[in-house]
């Protein structure tokens, strides 16, 4: 059977008409349930912490200040391979890399400029060794902005952190009984860096 055009048209109008209604219910919901959470709030006895005398327990994996850790020997954990310095998004981690006698690499000066620093948790994510680490400690505010300024001797703990069992030259880059790095199945000779020199 054809459909007439005044059919049609009048099919057209009832299913835009409930569209609108189901979507002005939907917008009155809305509403509703908004002013509903207001409304409850109304009612309830206020809490309020008061800092610093109360100082909320802040999870482990909070982000504020950085500091720099050690291996369960005493060790630095920081090998100075810059991957913080280079994934660090505002550019406030600096550094210079030096060499012990037995090629343990380590960090000559580090420095994190904490007026810049956003406690994007990056660095972290970065490093290899485990060494930088963001702890929940934010009390760290101060008027003068060079003080935010923190040098190695700050940064550096006696401690591993939130990994104290880790200790990176217990994994990578040591000689075993087994033999000397590259002629371990499958393993590929290291490449020699120097060599790449011009
Ligand atoms: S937390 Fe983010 S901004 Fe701060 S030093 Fe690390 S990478 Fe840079
Ligand atoms: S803190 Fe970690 S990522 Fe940064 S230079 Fe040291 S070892 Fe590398």
């Amino acid at each position: 059977m054809v459909k007439d055009n005044n059919q049609e048209m009048n099919e057209k109008n009832t299913v835009e008409k409930v569209t609108l209604v189901t979507e002005a219910l939907e917008i009155i919901k809305g509403f509703a349930d908004g002013f509903a959470t207001t409304f409850k709030h109304l009612f309830r006895k206020p809490f309020t912490e008061e800092y610093p005398e109360y100082k909320r327990p802040l999870p482990e994996r909070a982000r504020a200040r950085i500091i720099l850790t050690r291996d369960p020997d005493g060790g630095e954990r920081c090998v100075a391979c810059y991957l913080c310095s280079a994934v660090c998004p505002v550019s406030c981690i600096s550094m210079q890399s030096a060499e012990l006698k037995d090629g343990r690499r380590y960090a000559a000066w580090f420095r994190i400029n904490f007026g810049r620093c956003i406690y994007c948790g990056l660095c972290e994510e970065a490093c290899p060794t485990s060494a930088i680490q963001l702890t929940p400690d934010f009390e760290m505010c101060r008027r003068e902005i060079l003080s935010l300024v923190y040098e190695k001797k700050e940064l550096l703990v006696d401690h591993g952190g939130k990994d104290k069992e880790y200790n990176f030259y217990q994994y990578a880059g040591v000689v075993t009984d087994v033999g000397d790095k590259g002629s371990h199945i499958q393993e590929e000779k290291p490449v020699n860096i120097k060599s790449n020199m011009p």
